[in-house]
């Protein structure tokens, strides 16, 4: 792990090398660089805060005292925390439900709710041969609609057609009807988003889930948020019980910090990392090797 750490960072680890312990002056110079990386990947500051303070607590304590390597066993704490943290949790999307199992996908415009809906999709299509309708809730944007629809027919799933005339709650229903005729296991909801966090789109996205009664409720968040990721998060979590994280762009040259901030505020479990526009482009979140994205 060290040798993925900052230029800082490892120079520290090297001028602690051989002292016989780690003391309480020495920690503090090292999680000075910790604090450094984090908030240099966009970690929302109080989740810095929070989880220095962690990590302090652990690094006095029996670990490293005694630690032959006491910087190296201090890194390993800081990574092993990191990847801790981030990957608590079930992974696997909990589809165990009378079918058709509902997934609910939220977040704000722009995050990559459509283009995941259709990865999950593909995904569920391929790997566990599921049977997936798709319905978009966005009555605000025929665009996004129809890229719903676009996307959808990619993943070789059905979509199922709603217009912008209609209220979102109808389409639900109107969708989870045809999905029990019709032997359909999973039914994936893409919703509205906006630019901010906004009271009408809330309520909404609240109803339809107080009645699609949703086996997953995941929140989109977008990985080049940064700082700004910690409200938007704080906004579903109170709105919404989220069951899962899908953190988008990860292939952008963001650092990632907003994966810790997402799922300290909201403590649920990232369940997904999206890695490319195409439809192919997702995988199940890595913890361990976001953690060395994260300390740069
Ligand atoms: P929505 O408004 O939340 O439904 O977001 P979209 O699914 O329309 O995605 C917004 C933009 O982000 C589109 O141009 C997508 O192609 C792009 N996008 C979504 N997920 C990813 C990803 O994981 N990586 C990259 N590079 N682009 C993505």
């Amino acid at each position: 792990m060290a040798s993925a750490l900052s230029d800082k960072l490892s120079r520290l680890v090297k001028e602690m090398r051989g002292q016989a312990r780690i003391t309480e002056s020495n920690v503090q110079d090292m999680l000075r660089e910790v604090r450094m990386a984090l908030l240099e990947a966009d970690v929302a500051l109080p989740v810095v805060r929070d989880f220095i303070a962690r990590v302090k607590e652990k690094a006095l304590g029996q670990d490293v005292v005694g630690s032959l390597k006491p910087g190296q066993a201090l890194v390993g704490i800081v990574s092993k925390e990191l990847a801790a943290t981030m990957g608590e949790g079930q992974a696997e999307l909990n589809l165990n439900v009378q079918p058709p199992a509902v997934i609910l996908m939220a977040g704000l415009q722009g995050a990559g709710k459509t283009t995941t809906s259709a990865k999950i999709a593909k995904l569920l299509k391929e790997r566990l041969k599921k049977k997936v309708l798709t319905v978009s809730g966005d009555v605000y944007r025929p665009a996004a609609i129809e890229q719903l629809k676009t996307v959808t027919a990619q993943a070789g799933a059905e979509w199922f057609p709603s217009t912008p005339d209609q209220k979102p709650l109808d389409i639900a229903r109107a969708a989870l009807d045809y999905a029990k005729k019709h032997y359909f296991d999973v039914l994936i909801v893409d919703t509205a988003g906006r630019l901010a966090i906004d009271e009408v789109l809330m309520q909404e996205i609240q109803s339809l889930h107080a009645f699609l009664k949703p086996a997953e409720t995941l929140f989109v968040v977008d990985a080049m948020q940064g700082q700004d990721a910690i409200n938007t998060a704080k906004a579903f979590k109170e709105a919404l019980p989220l069951s899962g994280i899908v953190l988008t762009k990860l292939d952008g040259d963001s650092r990632g910090g907003a994966a810790l901030s997402v799922k300290q505020i909201t403590g649920a479990p990232i369940k997904f990392a999206g890695v490319s526009e195409k439809i192919d482009g997702i995988e199940i979140f890595d913890a361990e090797r976001h953690a060395g994205r994260i300390l740069g």
